[in-house]
C-alpha cells in the first residue's frame, strides 16, 4: 500500500542530509571540488548556463568568431547560454544510435568563424573529445566539454572537462551533486582560466535577493527529494504534463531566456562541501549497480543500452539511457512507464531545432540522427531508492513492447 505512494527520482541525485543545511564551517567549495576532480584550479558559478556563459565570454574576448557548435540533441540551456553571449548556434547532427557528436558533420561545419565546439557528456556517458578537438583545433576553434550530467567521471582516470579546452558541470537539482543550481567551470589552459575568472569577476553580480530564494529552495529540495514525498514536488507535476500532453512542460525543457548570473552564497558552499564528502560512495554504490542493471537491460532483445564514446572512461550513472527500436515501441512503453513513479522518463522531448519557442536561436536544418534519438530513446533513473522489484517491473513492461 505504502508503495503506490513512493516517486523515484528520474536521476540518481545525491540526497541531502539535515545536517548538511547547519551554519556552521566555511570553506570555499571551488577549491575543495577541483581537488575532487584532481585538477589545479576550478570557478564556482550560479549554474552551469552560467559557467557557459562566462567560459563563451572569455573566448569571445580573445576572438572575433561568432558561431558555436552544439549538437542537436542537448539541453535547450545551452542554446540560450550561447544567444545570451551574442553567439549564434550552429547544430551539429548526432553519429547514428549514439548521444555524441558525428564526426563527420562537425567537420563539414567547421570554419574560419567557428568559434568553439561543445561535445556533450550525457547521462554521464563520456564523449568522444579528443576526436572532436582534432576536427575543431584545425580549424582554429576551442572544445569546451559540457558535462553539465558527468560530475565525477573520468577518462584514464582523470577528470573530463579537460580533455578539450574547457569544461563545465551542473549543480543543478537532480544532477548529482546538488546546490539546488551551481556549476563549475574548468580550463586547462592557466591563462584561459584566468581569463575565464576575469569575466566572471567583471559580469557576476552579488545577488541576496535570487540567494535567498535559492538558499531556501535548496532547504526545500533537502526536504522534498525522498521517495515519499517527491510526488508533490516531481510526480504530480510531471503526470499534470503527460495527462495535458505538454511534454516540454512535463520534463521542464522550457527555460526563460533571461538566464540568471549571481554569485553563489557561503551558506550554499558550506552545504555543497559537506555533500561532496559523500559524494565518492554514492558514485561508487551508483555505478555498481548500473553495472548489473546494464548487463540485465543488454540481455533484452531490441533494447540498446547507450555507452561511452570511447574506451577506458569511468562515467557517472545518473540515470540507464537506452534506444528502443522505434518511436511506436518506445512510446508504448513510456505510456506504461512515464507517470509510475518507476522514475522512467525522457531527458529532453526533441531535437533542438523541434523546440517551436527556440526559434529565434536555433536555425531549422537536417539532423535525422538527433531526432532519431529524441524518438527513440528512454531514461531509467539509477537511484539506489528504485529496488530491484521496481527495476525488475520496468523490465518486464521493455521485455514485452520490444518482444
Ligand atoms: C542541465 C544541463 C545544462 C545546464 O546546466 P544548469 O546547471 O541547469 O544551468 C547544460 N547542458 C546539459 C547537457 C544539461 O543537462
Amino acid at each position: 500500500m505504502l508503495k503506490a505512494w513512493r516517486e523515484i527520482p528520474p536521476t540518481a541525485g545525491l540526497p541531502l542530509h539535515l545536517r548538511d543545511l547547519l551554519p556552521v564551517r566555511r570553506g570555499d567549495f571551488a577549491t575543495q571540488a577541483a581537488r575532487f576532480l584532481g585538477v589545479s584550479r576550478a570557478g564556482l558559478e550560479c549554474s552551469g548556463t552560467a559557467c557557459l556563459i562566462v567560459i563563451l565570454s572569455a573566448l569571445r574576448r580573445l576572438s572575433p568568431r561568432s558561431k558555436v557548435i552544439v549538437p542537436a540533441y542537448t539541453c535547450p540551456l545551452v542554446a540560450l547560454a550561447i544567444a545570451h553571449c551574442g553567439l549564434k548556434t550552429v547544430l551539429c547532427d548526432l553519429a547514428p544510435n549514439s548521444f555524441d557528436l558525428d564526426k563527420t558533420a562537425l567537420a563539414a561545419l567547421c570554419d574560419q568563424d567557428t568559434l568553439a565546439v561543445i561535445p556533450t557528456h550525457l547521462a554521464g556517458r563520456v564523449a568522444d573529445v579528443a576526436g572532436a578537438a582534432q576536427i575543431a583545433h584545425a580549424c582554429g576553434a576551442l572544445v569546451v566539454e559540457d558535462a553539465a550530467q558527468a560530475f565525477g567521471a573520468r577518462i584514464h582516470g582523470e577528470s573530463i572537462g579537460l580533455m578539450g579546452d574547457a569544461g563545465f558541470f551542473s549543480f543543478a537539482a537532480g544532477k548529482g551533486l546538488s546546490l539546488y543550481e551551481g556549476g563549475l567551470w574548468v580550463a586547462r589552459d592557466p591563462a584561459l582560466a584566468h581569463a575565464i575568472a576575469r569575466v566572471s569577476d567583471e559580469i557576476v553580480p552579488v545577488d541576496w535577493r535570487m540567494e535567498w530564494m535559492r538558499s531556501l529552495e535548496l532547504c526545500g529540495y533537502a526536504a522534498f527529494y525522498r521517495p515519499s514525498s517527491l510526488n508533490y514536488v516531481y510526480g504530480i507535476p510531471l503526470r499534470r504534463g503527460l495527462r495535458t500532453g505538454n511534454l516540454e512542460e512535463a520534463v521542464g525543457d522550457v527555460f526563460d531566456p533571461e538566464l540568471p548570473l549571481h554569485k553563489v552564497g557561503r551558506w550554499r558552499q558550506a552545504v555543497g562541501l559537506r555533500a561532496l564528502k559523500r559524494l565518492p560512495g554514492f558514485q561508487a554504490e551508483t555505478a555498481s549497480q548500473a553495472q548489473r542493471r546494464i548487463t540485465q537491460l543488454a540481455a533484452l532483445p531490441g533494447v540498446q543500452v547507450v555507452a561511452d564514446a570511447v574506451p577506458n572512461a569511468q562515467g557517472v550513472w545518473p540515470s540507464l539511457m537506452v534506444l528502443l527500436p522505434d518511436v511506436q515501441t518506445r512510446d508504448a512503453a513510456m505510456a506504461e512507464l512515464w507517470g509510475a513513479g518507476l522514475g522512467v522518463t525522457r531527458m529532453f522531448i526533441h531535437a533542438l531545432h523541434d523546440y517551436a519557442y527556440l526559434r529565434p536561436w536555433v536555425e531549422q536544418g537536417d539532423y535525422p540522427h538527433a531526432r532519431d534519438f529524441a524518438d527513440r530513446s528512454l531514461t531509467i533513473s539509477n537511484s539506489p531508492w528504485l529496488d530491484d522489484a521496481d527495476f525488475e517491473r520496468i523490465l518486464t513492461v521493455l521485455r514485452r513492447c520490444c518482444g
